[in-house]
């Protein structure tokens, strides 16, 4: 194979058929490079170049890529029933929506299967509007939902969203963490409220310990349900299976996604009360999807969950977290004041800089040293350390390391600009 060839003609092939501005996005962040094997925190090139992945597909690899429990059922369920009929039973949904009634908080009980994150939040405002027979939902400014219709709509970013208005009709957004703005804002005609309990895209922002019990008060008095959107900050991510757990408060629905599929398949799901789900029991084809928990994703899933819990990656990531965060915070020390604040909990970090040049000079300097960071989707200022959840203490010495050269970097390219 001649490996020159083939990532000039995959970049080629980006800028003809997929999209040319995506292809010039990769070829300027440094990385005009084709993505080939992977293994635990580690992608290699074509040309067998090694990187550490701490984007993890926008934090999709809680259990580290490949693992091998989840490739080998994948595997086994390939050569034996991949799709469903969608008309017999099939028992790996149900071990899987059995699974996760399992280890929710609360009495969350009843899932529903789909392809991704943003469908779960589909689904989740669907079930809200017709359970409570409201129309009206209020989201928190600065949120990443997805980018269909709905989930944009109740979403952060103008860019984003612009050319897409009016959206969804009767969306409300507040401020994320002002619970005063939401007491205005909610009336009998809420539907739902639906929060990320951090918000992740929006820059890593932790609310205050008290914020979302009091969010889940006030949706009581009003009759609206408070959907909590896990999808990035569940199944470990935060340190604790679920981020809500942080803030002891249990959602009404919960979405989750990306990490349920074991960094192996795509699959996302909401999951609520049997009291809120009755009313899809009438006519469950209300809400359906063709592809949406499939035997394949199912399998990926029950090994996931398993693997979590068997080997403690919620309570191994929140240990692993402190360290990151503590010699990050000596690392922001000593940057002369280029580090604004590091936040996170458990392996959802964000560093916040002063401007979204720097960050992506850092994201630059990081991708020539084989590490991959990214800035937040919303918050171009905040570069995001979210990688698999079993990276080891070695790898975490690398990276930091290979940090504190990029921000050196950065400072000397910096001064060389200013000294022009
Ligand atoms: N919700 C949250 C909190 C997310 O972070 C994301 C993706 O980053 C989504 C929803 C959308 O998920 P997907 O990209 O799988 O549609």
């Amino acid at each position: 194979m001649d490996k020159k060839k083939l990532v000039e003609e995959t970049i080629e092939k980006y800028a003809k058929y997929i999209n040319p501005g995506l292809a010039r996005y990769y070829k300027f962040a440094q990385l005009d490079t084709v993505e080939w094997t992977s293994a635990g925190s580690k992608v290699w090139d074509v040309y067998g170049n090694e990187y550490i992945d701490c984007l993890g597909g926008f934090g999709v690899f809680n259990v580290g890529r490949n693992h091998p429990r989840i490739v080998q059922a994948v595997k086994e369920q390939l050569e034996r029933l991949p799709l469903s009929t969608r008309t017999l039973f099939n028992k790996h949904q149900a071990d899987l929506a059995e699974m996760l009634a399992k280890i929710t908080p609360g009495n969350l009980q009843y899932s529903f299967f789909g392809n991704s994150g943003t469908e779960a939040v589909e689904g989740a405002l669907k079930l809200a509007r017709f359970y409570t027979g409201r129309e009206k939902l209020i989201s928190a400014e600065n949120s990443f939902h997805g980018k269909t219709m709905g989930s944009l709509s109740l979403s952060g970013r103008e860019v984003y969203k612009k050319p897409f208005l009016p959206g969804l009709p009767e969306i409300y957004q507040v401020p994320f963490n002002d619970i005063d703005a939401l007491k205005k804002s909610i009336d009998k005609k809420t539907a739902a409220v639906i929060l990320e309990p951090i918000q992740g895209e929006g820059g890593i922002i932790i609310p205050s310990p008290s914020y979302l019990k009091q969010v889940k008060s006030i949706c009581e008095e009003q009759g609206a349900l408070l959907i909590l959107d896990e999808i990035q900050t569940g199944l470990g991510r935060t340190g604790k299976m679920f981020a809500c757990e942080h803030f002891n408060v249990v959602p009404d629905i919960m979405t989750l996604a990306k990490g349920l599929g074991g960094g192996v398949l795509p699959i996302g799901a909401f999951i609520s009360t049997a009291e809120i789900w009755k009313v899809f029991e009438e006519n469950p084809f209300i809400h359906s999807s063709t592809l949406g928990g499939n035997p394949l994703s199912c399998v990926a899933g029950i090994e996931t969950l398993k693997v979590l819990q068997e080997e403690k990656i919620p309570e191994l990531t929140w240990i692993k977290g402190q360290e990151v965060l503590q010699r990050l915070r000596e690392i922001q020390a000593g940057s002369e004041g280029m580090i604004q604040e590091v936040r996170g909990m458990g392996l959802l970090i964000g560093i916040q800089f002063g401007d979204s040049d720097i960050a992506s000079l850092l994201a630059m300097e990081m991708a020539q040293r084989h590490v991959l960071v990214a800035y937040t989707l919303n918050n171009p200022t905040v570069i995001r350390i979210e990688p698999p959840l079993t990276i080891s203490y070695e790898e975490i010495d690398i990276v930091l390391s290979r940090f504190a050269e990029s921000l050196v970097s950065v400072q000397a390219l910096l001064d060389e600009i200013g000294g022009e």
